[in-house]
């Protein structure tokens, strides 16, 4: 089934907010068209809990009294935000999405700040109801502000990077600029790259949307350093981009089959260094300390698109959380195991470090991988992986380029 999303009406130019009036917002309306175009009307499921709620249009002022929202004329707010979130979950759920855009700072559809709730003005922590509601379905909500932060256009690409049997991808570019990776600023220079990989980068458009692409990278087990090894995520970041798709071969840890691709929804870092654990890549990056949370690493919201374009390619999809080990040697049958209790479905030696930099930089970041084999079993060899990972490779990029074509562009 093509992407569905549920949003916020208002943000569709629905003039059913408290003033009256509507919050039409650019990017959701051009990720609402393009939905449309791909899966029909059906594609976008509007709702304003509010108005489900049974409040009228514009609304007169509220006041909290004790942990209630109540109107001037003694109507209960709260209810009604009650009433229209249940309303809205049920349309949710009966329009097949997954994903809900609700506006931001709502006390209805806002999550993480909203306002009260009165016409005070004033922001408290916390979910608006009817995105807490949908986030207890299992909905991912996000807002608007983060569509408009990931529609890739010219000034901001998206980034990708390539892992072993992806390479065809890069061939798909409508290429305007090529950089050698050696002008790129951290990398190590005199690096070769390994098989099926490729040290140019290629800026500009695949199927019209523009992108960066990277179709190589170097590892730690070659004895580069974090730095080294995350040097193409700062320059994507340089280069403007705000969303990255980072691929990777890896082997399952658990029972996936190789040649199925998986979303990586989290991570384990076991390589033993983190590129934020140096002076020089904190300053380099620009961030000020290098504490940062983890937590939303990997972005639900493009997985979402991800899951999407698995379907419509009708390739099996796993999910599940990645391990990345220093390597050169594969897994031990008794690590394997170890990183089965740990709770990781794929080993691979690359992506972690990747990852972390591209957060600490406030990317948004889609991490997929190949799984190319068994973990841990004595016939693991590195041919092996390359030839599985270009069996799998093709479906995988299917899958990429359907991540591409729903997120479109300000462009499109
Ligand atoms: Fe917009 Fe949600 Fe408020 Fe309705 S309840 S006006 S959809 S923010």
């Amino acid at each position: 089934m093509p992407l569905r999303i549920v949003i916020s009406d208002c943000l569709l130019g629905a003039a059913c907010r408290y003033d009256g009036g509507s919050k039409p917002h650019l990017g959701c309306l051009r990720l609402a068209r393009r939905l449309r175009a791909q899966g029909g009307e059906r594609a976008v499921a509007p709702i304003c809990p509010e108005m489900l709620g049974g409040l009228p249009c514009p609304r007169t002022p509220a006041e909290v009294r004790g942990d209630r929202v109540v109107r001037s004329d003694g109507i209960d707010v709260t209810r009604a935000y009650t009433d229209g979130a249940a309303r809205s979950v049920d349309i949710a759920k009966a329009s097949g999405a997954r994903l809900a855009i609700l506006k931001a700072r709502s006390p209805s559809c806002g999550s993480g700040a909203i306002y009260d709730g009165t016409f005070s003005g004033r922001v408290v922590p916390g979910d608006g109801v009817a995105a807490q509601m949908l986030k207890r379905e299992g909905f991912t909500v996000v807002d608007e502000e983060l569509v408009k932060y990931c529609e890739p256009s010219f000034e901001h690409p998206v980034a990708i990077v390539l892992g072993s049997g992806l390479g065809a991808l890069a061939d798909r570019v409508r290429a305007v600029r090529r950089i050698p990776y050696e002008d790129i600023e951290g990398f190590p220079a005199e690096a070769i790259p390994v098989e099926g990989h490729r040290f140019e980068v290629l800026v500009g458009t695949i199927d019209g949307v523009p992108v960066v692409v990277y179709p190589g990278r170097v590892h730690l087990y070659q004895g580069y350093s974090a730095l080294e090894v995350t040097s193409l995520i700062r320059h994507a970041h340089r280069l403007g981009c705000r969303d990255i798709i980072l691929t990777c071969a890896s082997g399952a840890v658990g029972d996936i089959e190789p040649g199925t691709t998986g979303i990586i929804r989290d991570q384990m870092n076991l390589t033993g260094v983190n590129p934020l654990a140096s002076a020089a890549c904190v300053a380099e990056a620009e961030i000020e300390v290098p504490f940062i949370s983890m937590a939303g690493g990997y972005s639900s919201y493009l997985a979402e698109f991800a899951r999407a374009a698995a379907q419509d390619a009708g390739a099996p999809l796993a999910e599940g959380v990645y391990a990345g080990l220093l390597g050169p040697t594969y897994e031990t049958a008794a690590e394997v195991r170890a990183l089965g209790v740990l709770g990781a479905d794929y080993v691979g030696m690359s992506t972690v470090c990747e990852a972390i930099m591209a957060h600490a930089l406030g990317m948004q970041v889609l991490g997929l991988t190949l799984v190319t084999n068994k973990a841990g079993l004595a016939s693991n060899t590195h041919a092996e992986v390359l030839e599985e990972a270009e069996r799998g490779g093709e479906v995988c990029q299917k899958i990429i380029l359907g991540v591409l074509r729903y997120l479109g562009g300000s462009h499109s």
